[in-house]
């Protein structure tokens, strides 16, 4: 028995969510009532930016959320399947392997989503913010996982204890299109799946995939030779073309 993880947006589903724009207002939120951040090349990100308000302005925390679900109610209305996500939820399913949901989106605008879209019961387990105390990359979701599926909190720390379904790296996968997906699975010592993930982003984060999917339909038959595997560690592979057009935002 393995367990598989997925991300949301630009995974199982396309939304027209703009993580950029919503860290654009967020960024104009706060420096309307504290001031300018200190510059930098890089943008803020989401995380970011809730990460800081939550520790230097908890008393803006609440209108920072709420521009995260203003952008969030909107996109998950117009949120469709991405090719091949019910093959992969699905097919998973259906070769013995468990699926859970990762997803950095609130509950109250995923659940519905997952509903429509007929994504909701082939899923195990849903995670979303409100139930992290931190968004990916931080891997604290993986520690809500690990207590529904009787995981390891760390699969690293993976002895000889039999007792524990998930004790090896092997058992469990994440899969997503983010560099943040691959961080926070590497956090715990999960392999990361990339699907239309962009390499650069990945490989600037520090983020090495076990696997490149270009046609998520394909992950079950992936799922099925990761987990029934029984020599050596497996080096990396890809399926079907290398895809380019992720988007890796964050
Ligand atoms: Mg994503």
């Amino acid at each position: 028995m393995g367990l598989c993880v997925f991300d949301l947006d630009h995974t199982l589903i396309r939304t027209p969510l703009d993580l950029a724009a919503m860290a654009a207002d967020m960024r104009r939120l706060i420096e309307r009532e504290r001031g300018p951040l200190p510059d930098r090349p890089e943008r803020y990100r989401v995380f970011e930016l809730v990460a800081w308000s939550k520790s230097q302005a908890p008393d803006l925390e609440r209108a920072v959320w709420a521009i995260a679900l203003e952008h969030e109610w909107r996109a998950m209305g117009a949120a469709a399947l991405e090719p091949g996500a019910l093959d992969a939820v699905g097919g998973a399913r259906r070769a013995g392997v468990q699926t859970a949901l990762w997803t950095n989106n609130a509950r109250p605008v995923t659940l519905p989503a997952l509903e429509r879209l007929g994504l909701a019961p082939l899923l195990d387990l849903v995670v979303t913010r409100d139930d992290m105390t931190a968004l990916k990359p931080d891997p604290d979701g993986w520690r809500i996982i690990a207590e529904h599926f009787g995981a390891r909190l760390d699969a690293r720390a993976a002895s000889a204890d039999t007792a524990t379904r998930f004790a090896g790296t092997r058992d469990a996968v994440v899969v997503g299109d983010s560099w943040v997906d691959g961080v926070a699975a590497a956090a715990v010592g999960v392999p990361f799946v990339a699907y239309g993930a962009r390499e650069a982003d990945l490989t600037r984060h520090g983020v090495t995939p076990v696997a490149w999917l270009s046609d998520l339909a394909r992950l079950p038959e992936w799922l099925t030779t990761h987990f029934g595997f029984q020599g050596s560690p497996r080096r990396s592979n890809r399926l079907g073309s290398h895809c380019h057009d992720g988007h890796g935002r964050t």
